[in-house]
Formats: C-alpha cells, structure tokens, sequence
C-alpha cells in the first residue's frame, strides 16, 4: 500500500511527530496493524505486524548479536546506553506527546514516563562499571572461590500498553549493559509509540558506531508474536509485563523450556488510613494513586481501608475531590483524567461497578464522560464506591479508575484485609504512628514487593526494584540488584596449590604409574 495520509487533527499531528523523531513514513502509514487514538477513537497510523516466521527470524538476528555483544566491555556496552539517554534527552517532548496521543496519558505524565526511561539508561550507564561478583572463603588451602556474572543471551520483552516506552527501557537499559541483545513486543494499541523509540535507539546505534546488526530488535503484532518470544529456546529471558491472565498462559510454556522469566502481572493495591494520618496529605496521595493515569496503572490505587473513626472525614474530602476532579483531553493542561484505553475498558468498568452496587456498594462517579465531544472514545468519570465489606469484585483487578472503600476497627484486621487478595504488587500506610508503620513494613505487615509509608502506592522510582508477589508475578526490575535476573552466574574455584583436596574431605586417591 502506498503512503497515505489520514484524516482528522491527531492522526496529522501524530504523523508530524514522528516525522520530526526521523520515522520514515512507509514504516508509519503501511503495515496491517492499525494504531488507534483513546482520545478521539480514532485511526493515527499503521505499521508493519509480524506473525511466528518473521519473529523467528528477528531472534536468529538478535542471538547473532548476542554472539558478538557479551564480548564488547560492559563500560562500552554502558556508552550506548548513554547515548540513547541522550536521544531521549532530545527528544523527550515529542516522545512524550505520543505517549499521550496513544496511550491517553496526561502531559505531566507522558513527560514522567520518558524521564524515566532516562532515568533508566542513567542508572545502568553506572551499573556497567559495577556488575560485580563475590570472593568466598574456601574450605581447600590454596584455592580461591570467586563468582562472575556473564551475558546471558537473547531477552524477549513483552509490554503492555499502559506504559508503552518505559516498561521496555527499564528492561533495554539492563539488559544491553549486561551484555544481552533484545527482541522487543509491544502492545498492539501503541506501535507507534515503540516504532518511535526504535527509531531513537537507531539513532543512538548510528553514533555508537559498531553495535552488531539485530542488537535490539521491535517486532509489531498480537498474541501469536508473543508466543513466538515464549516458545523459542534462543530467548533465554523473557520479561512479560500485562495481565495476570497473559502471565497464567504463558508461565507453564516458559517453564517447560526452563527459560529464566521476568513476570510483572497486575495488581490490586491498598492503602490504610489510620487514625493519626495526616488526612491532607492523605486525600493528595490518594487522588493522585486512585484517579492518576485515568486508574491504568499496575500499581494504582484500588482497596482503601479507612479507621472508623476518621472515615466520615476521609470520605467526605475524596468525595469532594473525585467529584471535582477534571476529566477531558488529556492534551489540554487543565485535565487529570484522560480517556480509557478502549470500549472493552468500559465495559469492564460498567460491569464492576453494577457488580459493586449489587452487592450494597454506594457509587459516587462512574459515569461516561465527554461521549458528545467525542463519540468513538470512552472517558469516564473516577467512582469511589463506599462498600460495605471486601467482597468479590473488591478482590479483582479492574483496570480503571474505581476506588473501593471499606471501614476497619483494629490494626490487626487493616492487615488481614490488606493481605487478603490474590495479588501483591503495591501497599501503602498513612500514619503518624511508628509502631503502625514498623509493622506495616515487618514481616507481619503487607505482603507486596511494594510497601509505602505516608505515600500512595502508585509512582516508583528506578533506583529500587520494581515488582509484586503472588498474582503479581514475582518479577524485579529496574534498580537495585535486578540486573543479577538479566545474567547467568558461575561459581568458579581455581586451585593454585601443587595438591588436591576434595571437599567436604572426601578420599579418592586412584594409583598412578603402577603405584
Ligand atoms: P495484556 O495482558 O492484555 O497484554 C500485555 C502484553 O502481553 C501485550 O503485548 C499482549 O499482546 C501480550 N500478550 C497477551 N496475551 C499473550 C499471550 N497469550 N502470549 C503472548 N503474549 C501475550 O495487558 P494490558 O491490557 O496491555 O495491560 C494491563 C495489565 O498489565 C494490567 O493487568 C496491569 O496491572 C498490568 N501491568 C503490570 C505492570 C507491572 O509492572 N506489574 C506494569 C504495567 C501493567
């Protein structure tokens, strides 16, 4: 099909963005896989998607990489992460406002979102001086025991639309100063968001100067590239960032192959307000965790466990600010609440919120919103729905801006209901009182990969791991030690003595020479 050009003020101000990010318009206006707006419903371009043959074929390239990539110095293989930071820094803005035309994310949050991936490449820019192991004490005189951390190979990463860039850079930035080549699948509702990110890494490999071919490879489609990335045994790690759902289908395919596996899967995240919280600051953390991102982030703010007696308060105040809260086109500076994604994130909503009202919940919010401005696209307005207890839908994951609140007498029950779910991403605790926020952080306390105190639950930053228990998949990410998830370690013992003693004394001593 020849370039076309596409109708409507987004679809062209999408096709100028990325004609200023240098993406050719073949590869923008061509493919079978149609990139639709959430903040008008409509068609902004269309590129290349490919089935299991051309993914096969993308990771033949990237395992050839590989080859020749975990040989080049980590410090170097670091000054291509840097470089990229770089485009990024350049690029930040346009970026972003694709960000926001494709995932419907506010300005301020489209612009977070590109940070953090410069973030990110800062951070493993200094970790490729710092991917240490350890010297160990052997029980063997003249022996040294040491551990070293090698390249582990092709890392396929599959991400989900919510965070179309920096879920994938948080991997990239890792895994190239580790010395892996990378074979990346983005959600099928932001392709251009990724073909624009390709389009920058290019870039940083064209000043690099000698990445091998195929080091970082962008693979366009559904499900059945997916699979391709969890089949092949090539892909050594695959880091899988979507739904529990996605993570129960493919988990038992990637254990077959024993293949190393990031998961970061959805989550159902808590709060509790405690008696001697601050409520000010409460209601702005809140706000933000429940209502931030139009509620379509893993780690949003979903289950509020309110001490009864400041309940009437706390209920008051969000009252006041879901109702005030401003819901429109996330490209206007006024707005806090962009669009869902799509209808079926609607419906999704529609349907808890009936769930939750059958059930004696009392819904404030919820409604559609701006359906006459534009008609193709699903906004809708925060609900904070009082419940009477944590019932079923309360323990589900629905991927939008709903906030349950539920009253608690003593600690002892916040923590149970707190832990009482299937997931355990994210948690946080609003209270002045140390013993309750020790416990909250003890191993008594919430059971999540995230425990927050005095802050939402939403919003991490790179330095520490990222990543939940349980239906949360597991994972780590980003910060902290998780490179350790993107290399294989070996444990080796070099004997410089003229003698060979077995460990743990074991006698094995096999005659020589006739003796
Ligand atoms: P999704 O599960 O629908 O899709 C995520 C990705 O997985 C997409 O690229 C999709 O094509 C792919 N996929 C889905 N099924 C697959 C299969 N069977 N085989 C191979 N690939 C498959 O999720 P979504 O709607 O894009 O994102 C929302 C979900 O992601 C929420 O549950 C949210 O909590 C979760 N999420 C988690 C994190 C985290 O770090 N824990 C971050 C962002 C989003």
């Amino acid at each position: 099909m020849a370039a076309q050009t596409l109708a409507g003020d987004i679809a062209r101000d999408t096709q100028d963005i990325l004609a200023r990010l240098g993406v050719a318009p073949n590869r923008r206006l061509d493919g079978a896989l149609e990139a639709r707006s959430p903040i008008t419903g409509e068609a902004i371009g269309r590129v290349d998607a490919g089935g299991a043959a051309s993914t096969k074929a993308a990771i033949a390239c990237a395992d050839a990489a590989f080859l020749v990539w975990r040989n080049v110095p980590a410090p170097r293989r670091g000054e291509l992460v840097r470089l990229f930071g770089e485009e990024l820094r350049r690029a930040k803005s346009e970026l972003a406002a694709l960000v926001t035309i494709e995932a419907g994310k506010i300005r301020s949050e489209g612009l977070g979102e590109v940070q953090e991936m410069i973030d990110i490449c800062d951070f493993a820019v200094g970790l490729s001086r710092q991917l240490y192991g350890l010297t160990l004490a052997t029980e063997r005189p003249g022996h040294r025991m040491m551990e070293t951390w090698h390249p582990l190979g092709v890392a396929g990463v599959i991400t989900s639309f919510n965070f179309p860039v920096a879920v994938w850079a948080w991997n990239a930035a890792i895994a190239l100063v580790c010395g892996n080549s990378l074979v990346w699948k983005p959600s099928e509702k932001t392709p251009l968001t990724a073909l624009a990110t390709e389009t920058l890494f290019e870039r940083a490999v064209a000043r690099f100067g000698s990445a091998p071919d195929g080091l970082s490879i962008v693979v366009q489609g559904g499900r059945e590239v997916g699979g391709a990335l969890v089949e092949d045994p090539r892909v050594r790690l695959v880091s899988a960032t979507g739904s529990t759902a996605m993570g129960r289908a493919i988990a038992p395919r990637l254990a077959q192959r024993f293949a190393r596996t990031i998961f970061e899967l959805g989550g159902n995240n808590a709060a509790v307000v405690c008696p001697s919280a601050s409520l000010d600051l409460a209601v702005r953390a809140i706000a933000f965790a429940a209502m931030g991102t139009a509620g379509q982030r893993c780690t949003t703010l979903r289950r509020l466990f309110v001490h009864e007696t400041v309940y009437d308060d706390l209920m008051a105040r969000l009252r006041a600010a879901f109702t005030a809260v401003s819901v429109g086109d996330p490209r206007e500076d006024a707005t806090l609440v962009g669009p869902l994604i799509d209808e079926d994130a609607y419906g999704a909503m529609r349907r808890a919120l009936d769930d939750a009202r059958m059930a004696g919940g009392v819904v404030v919010g919820g409604e559609r919103a701006l359906a006459d401005r534009f008609p193709a696209a699903f906004y809708a307005r925060p609900a904070l729905v009082a419940m009477p207890e944590q019932t079923a839908i309360v323990k589900q994951e629905t991927f939008a801006p709903i906030l349950y609140v539920m009253k608690y007498r003593d600690f002892d029950e916040a923590m149970r209901l707190q832990n009482e779910v299937a997931h355990g991403l994210s948690s946080s605790i609003f209270t002045n009182d140390m013993r309750e926020a020790e416990r909250f952080l003890s191993a008594e306390g919430s059971d999540c990969g995230i425990a927050n105190v005095n802050i939402g639950p939403s919003g991490a930053e790179i330095g520490g791991a990222f990543g939940g228990e349980k239906d949360s998949g597991g994972g780590r990410e980003a910060g902290s030690d998780s490179w350790k998830a993107y290399m294989r370690r070996a444990t080796n013992t070099i004997n410089y003595s003229e003698e060979l003693p077995l460990a743990q004394g074991v006698a094995f001593d096999v005659p020589q020479n006739g003796t």
